[in-house]
């Protein structure tokens, strides 16, 4: 008999882990995922918002007509095997806040690029005054929506564990004994390579010592809002106002802190969202839930992907940043193009040379 062909672990089972193992699967490779199933992880607490026209600067979104299909492609195709629709299509208004805003767009209008995300126009107000402060001035993105992280990674996990593809625990990365042909565990199990997907923690990789981190602490509240039942679109408003059922169930966020890196939330965090939130709504709202996690962001807020350069049976992806839902799909096609195909990756992202 021909004995099958050592799988590839992959530690940790956030967004860019199981990407990663959606993309491996689909190129044939057998695929061992190692998490510990943590109840509190920057996937499992994110918006997952896809957001292509952002920042004060109203522009385009890094490459977003390279990324966007791919994402969406990607979130279909792992939906459909899973039986459940993750993604959802919301189109999202976007409120000016100053008398530049206006400007930057109508700078932008007749780009078609810029123009594909655009929804037709259709008047001030964008919301109901009734219920939203200000003139409800500003544009309706039509290409936006959100991933629910949450359930997407439970049932992407079910799938890998009924595969016995998914282990329960976490890799201890020091004891990890690599060569040019594999790596070995600390019990002697043998793995073509190990791929490390930790998040955040990855800080504390002994492997890949010289990435420069740049990580963010967020934080979220989850909101009933009966008033505004019915509204299915995403507000923003320097934050934003995600409906998740259409019944009064909201989230808002996202607060960005750099100096303590976990996941408490903390009362300047809530009060800086309902501020904002106070600035937006004539309507009331309860808090019914609050939640923090970290961001794993790198130098330059790109992500790093591809083998150690001197141990290449020791890979790395992280960095998926604020923006993990969008790039995620792209970056990990990629690296597993590189992983079984040897595909040379973009060197901005290869982790061996940053
Ligand atoms: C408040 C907040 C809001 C956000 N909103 C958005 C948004 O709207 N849109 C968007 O695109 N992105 C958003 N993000 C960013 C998004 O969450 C990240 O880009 C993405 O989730 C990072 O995924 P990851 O898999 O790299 O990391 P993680 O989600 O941290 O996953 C890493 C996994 O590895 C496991 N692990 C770690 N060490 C080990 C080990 N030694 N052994 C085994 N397992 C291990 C962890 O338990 C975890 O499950 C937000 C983040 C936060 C915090």
């Amino acid at each position: 008999m021909i004995p099958l062909p050592d799988p590839i672990m992959i530690c940790g089972q956030g967004l860019a882990g199981t990407l990663l193992a959606w993309e491996l699967v689909r190129l044939g490779s057998r695929v061992v995922v190692v998490d510990p199933g943590e109840t509190v992880t920057s996937s499992k607490v994110a918006a997952g918002i896809v957001t292509p026209i952002t920042g004060k600067r109203v522009a385009l979104s890094h490459e977003a007509g390279t990324f966007l299909p791919e994402a969406l492609a990607c979130y279909a195709e792992s939906s459909r095997v899973l039986g459940r629709a993750h993604f959802h299509e919301r189109r999202q208004v976007r409120l000016w806040r100053n008398a530049e805003e206006p400007q930057r767009f109508a700078a932008k209008h007749g780009q078609p690029e810029f123009e594909a995300h655009v929804a037709p126009a259709r008047g001030a107000p964008l919301v109901d005054l009734t219920k939203f402060k200000g003139a409800g001035e500003g544009f309706e993105m039509a290409t936006s929506g959100w991933l629910d992280t949450r359930n997407w990674l439970a049932d992407s996990a079910a799938w890998l564990e009924s595969r016995g593809m998914l282990r329960r625990g976490r890799l201890e990365a020091a004891s990890l004994r690599p060569d040019a042909l594999g790596v070995t565990l600390p019990d002697g199990e043998r793995m073509a390579a190990v791929v490390f997907c930790e998040g955040a923690e990855a800080r504390r990789n002994p492997w890949f010592p010289w990435v420069t981190w740049k990580c963010a602490k967020g934080e979220i509240l989850s909101l009933s809002i009966p008033d505004l039942a019915g509204e299915r679109r995403i507000v923003n408003h320097g934050g934003w106002l995600l409906p998740m059922d259409g019944a009064g169930s909201f989230r808002t966020g996202s607060t960005y802190t750099w100096d303590e890196l976990d996941q408490v939330p903390t009362a300047a965090a809530r009060a800086e969202l309902e501020e904002r939130l106070g600035r937006l709504l004539r309507v009331p709202w309860t808090v019914t839930g609050h939640e923090a996690a970290v961001r794993p962001i790198i130098h330059q807020s790109l992500a790093r992907l591809g083998r150690h350069p001197v141990h290449r049976t020791l890979a790395f992806f992280n960095g998926l940043g604020s923006k993990g839902v969008l790039h995620g799909p792209r970056y990990a096609r990629l690296l597993a193009e590189h992983l079984v195909h040897g595909t040379a990756l973009p060197m901005e992202l290869d982790v061996a040379g940053n």
